[in-house]
């Protein structure tokens, strides 16, 4: 995609209740706060925030049409056929999408057009697949009986989704929700709240009924925990931080009771073994692994563990990959490194990396803010060595280009470091020992662990999500489409005499 000047592109903020755009309801609400390009910093639009009375008609349009339209009790592939339309009708889109998500977000606008967007929309097909595929089962029971266990919709399911990827993670959320014959009420992060509601407007044009998607803008304090306390919302499913899923979890519990999938942080580790039979190749992965987006990856590999044997030039190799990328906005077609969220979020990077180096840790490279001339918040890619499990840096999740460095001996030593005590999202292990790779990737308590390659291919069906305190549940694959129905057993006797 060639540079084009980020003022141009047409941005509308609004909610997005029962098919139609609601601008907030006073000049205060309307505009209750800023938000900015991480590119530059410029405040680009106001947000308006929804207030409880606001979620609520944003839940009650979507349980009347829950209720009253054919969207839970069409023929599936019906449901289907309006889901594959709506994904056409995205990548018809792509070019203003991707211009949309690139300048409120860290997502530069060649990978937007060339993957998020695209893969939004492969998402949806995907998840449309399913509308026909599972309906329950046939329970053996005795003969003069027919038990069934039907799958159903729960009804309105609540999707509160993070910054990071703004239209990828929303789509996760959304897309088996109602593949599955829900109505949903998403909250997108109030730091890249605008390129969903392209997303809900193309899913009208495709043929949703009217309140079957509806957006709720906010932040979390207001809008998302009005969101999930709500009596009429069935099921949240979030993606975002370890602290706010439990905040969520607590709400949840308090009001409903109801049902959760949380998809939350990591602290992944990438393991390199001596034997790995091209190290640059690797070096290239576990580089890419830590600088992808910044690092602000919910899988970012951000702990490297490498054996003592290829440790120094490993760590020197690192160093100057991480050199020859260009920070740039993320409208610039060149820059290869995209901006940290907001200011705020490159001062904590920067804080846990200055008291990892007053610890005694050693910066084998970057370690401060990238001066751009203008507000925009690029961090040096970082890497972090002569570090220990005890310090924060290691066993906080950092979601920036930070990535430390621990040295191992032997495969069992790899393993106990490999092990974090808290997060258990994803891992990586590099080692052409095949034997040595499923034993550790048996041993590493995460959702995932990737061998000899770090990060998801374009498959959907290979869920993703955590153990411990990374999550509960899975987004993608069948079990992300399951996690949204719910099952009913019906039993008939059919002998009885009277
Ligand atoms: P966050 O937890 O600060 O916010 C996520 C969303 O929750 C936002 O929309 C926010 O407004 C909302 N929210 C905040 N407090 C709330 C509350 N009390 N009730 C309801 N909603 C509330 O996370 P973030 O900073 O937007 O995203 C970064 C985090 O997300 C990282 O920890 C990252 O690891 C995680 N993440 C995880 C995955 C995964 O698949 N496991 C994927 C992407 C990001």
């Amino acid at each position: 995609m060639e540079r084009f000047d980020p003022d141009q592109v047409a941005v509308r903020s609004a909610h997005f209740i029962g098919g139609q755009f609601i601008e907030g309801s006073s000049e205060d609400s309307a505009n209750a706060m800023d938000v900015r390009r991480p590119s530059d910093g410029r405040v680009y639009a106001g947000l308006p925030v929804a207030d409880a009375d606001m979620v609520d008609r944003a839940v009650q349009d979507a349980w009347r049409a829950f209720k009253t339209s054919d969207w839970a009790r069409c023929a599936p592939r019906d449901r289907a056929r309006i889901l594959r339309r709506w994904a056409d009708l995205i990548e018809a889109d792509a070019h203003y999408l991707a211009r949309l998500e690139a300048i409120g977000s860290t997502r530069p606008a060649k990978d937007a057009l060339s993957w998020d967007v695209p893969f939004t929309a492969e998402g949806i097909r995907f998840f449309a697949e399913w509308a026909d595929k599972i309906g329950g089962d046939v329970a053996p029971t005795r003969s003069d009986h027919l038990g069934m266990t039907i799958a159903e919709p729960y009804g309105v399911i609540a999707a509160i989704a993070p910054w990071n990827l703004p239209l990828v993670m929303a789509s996760w959320k959304v897309a088996p929700a109602l593949a599955a014959g829900n109505a949903v009420v998403l909250k997108p992060s109030e730091m890249t709240p605008f390129s969903v509601l392209r997303l809900a407007e193309l899913a009208i044009e495709a043929g949703m009924p009217k309140g079957i998607f509806n957006i709720v803008q906010g932040d979390g304090r207001v809008t998302g925990d009005a969101l999930c306390r709500h009596s009429r919302i069935a099921k949240v499913t979030f993606t975002g931080s370890t602290t706010t899923g439990a905040a969520i979890m607590a709400a949840c519990a308090q009001n409903g009771t109801k049902s959760v999938t949380l998809e939350l942080g990591g602290k992944s580790p990438q393991v390199v073994f001596a034997d790995v039979p091209d190290l640059e190749k690797t070096v290239r992965t576990v580089a890419r692994a830590i600088t992808l987006n910044a690092g602000q990856v919910c899988v970012a590999g951000s702990r490297l563990i490498v054996q003592r044997a290829v440790a120094d030039q490993f760590v020197e190799r690192l160093a100057a990959i991480f050199s020859e990328l260009r920070a740039g906005s993320t409208w610039e077609p060149d820059s290869t490194m995209s901006p940290i969220i907001s200011l705020r979020e490159m001062e904590r990077i920067d804080g846990v990396v200055r008291r990892a180096v007053a610890a005694g840790g050693r910066l084998a490279a970057g370690g401060g803010r990238i001066a751009t001339g203008n507000e925009g918040a690029f961090y040096q890619p970082t890497i972090l060595a002569g570090i220990d499990a005890g310090m924060e840096a290691v066993k906080t999740e950092i979601f920036g280009p930070v990535i430390t460095v621990q040295v191992f001996d032997g495969e069992d030593e790899a393993l106990a470091l490999a092990d974090h005590p808290d997060y258990g999202l994803a891992a990586g292990v590099h080692t052409a020992d095949i034997g040595r790779a499923l034993r550790m990737a048996r041993g590493i308590e995460a959702g995932t662990v990737w061998i000899n390659r770090y990060g998801r291919t374009s498959d959907f069906v290979i869920p993703t999500g955590g153990y411990k305190r990374s999550g509960i549940g899975k987004d993608l694959g069948r079990q992300a489409y399951e996690a949204n129905l719910r099952y009913k057993s019906v039993l008939v006797d059919f002998m009885q005499e009277s």
